[in-house]
């Protein structure tokens, strides 16, 4: 954070973004449910310049099997990036961030899930992120609650997620690789629209107490615009063609 702004220009004079945005406005997201034969629900996203894929597998039966509960069914999640999915070749073997960013998409993910309902079984969620450009955590999210949905698993409410962050000292909607790097905070949320309910919230950089309430109002405002456009999602692969797909 902080490190290249004096280069970068991240807010001009007239409040335009490095990419051309508005304060307040997100890139353009855009939703497929349903895009893979062999998995129980999908979905691919592009956020931006991120492109993601989630396939989801389940409710099934758990192995090894030690790790199933007979109260309730778990969630497990993996979170991969492609080695090209970054300027510099990323190992394909996990990293220490994808094992962090895996852990905290299932736990952004998990409270939406009415997993009691199939004790001993387990839902695997595998995301694939083919590019990234910032914000790849709150696109897979928002993939993998649809992928969910798809793969028919009663669910509480859709899982929304965007960030928000300070460039310029002044808060933003969406936060890009750019102005990840250079900005000077990043806040990931994940929000539950229909309960009012924030499942997710990391914050890198520092805010005063006003900015961080105001971070998070903006970035409640993004998973509600997201949400539309999951349902958009859901809606067109289900009933466009009388639900025949
Ligand atoms: P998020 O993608 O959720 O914002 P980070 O803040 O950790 O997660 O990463 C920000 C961005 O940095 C990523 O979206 C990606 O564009 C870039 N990035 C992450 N890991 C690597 C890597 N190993 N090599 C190059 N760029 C990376």
């Amino acid at each position: 954070m902080g490190g290249r702004e004096s280069t970068l220009v991240l807010l001009d004079k007239n409040g335009i973004r490095c990419d051309g945005r508005k304060v307040t406005e997100p890139r353009r997201i855009m939703i497929k449910a349903g895009v893979l034969k062999n998995a129980d629900g999908s979905a691919y996203i592009e956020f931006g310049d991120n492109k993601i894929i989630a396939g989801v597998f389940g409710p099934r039966d758990v192995h090894p099997k030690h790790m199933s509960n007979t109260d309730t069914g778990i969630i497990r999640c993996r979170y991969h990036m492609s080695p090209f999915s970054v300027t510099e070749r990323k190992n394909p073997a996990p990293s220490r961030r994808e094992i962090e960013i895996s852990k905290v998409i299932k736990e952004a993910l998990q409270p939406s899930l009415m997993l009691e309902k199939f004790p001993r079984t387990v839902v695997d969620v595998f995301i694939e992120v083919l590019q990234a450009d910032g914000g790849s955590r709150c696109a897979a999210i928002d993939a993998a609650s649809v992928a969910l949905a798809d793969a028919g698993i009663p669910m509480r409410d859709m899982v929304c997620a965007c960030a928000a962050g300070k460039v310029a000292d002044t808060i933003i909607l969406d936060v890009n690789n750019e102005e990840d790097q250079a900005g000077q905070a990043d806040m990931p949320v994940a929000y539950m629209p229909n309960l009012n309910k924030v499942t997710l919230l990391q914050l890198d950089g520092v805010l005063t107490h006003n900015e961080y309430k105001k971070c998070i109002e903006t970035a409640i405002d993004g998973c509600k615009l997201v949400y539309q456009i999951q349902r958009k999602a859901l809606t067109d692969k289900f009933f466009e063609n009388g639900g025949n797909q």
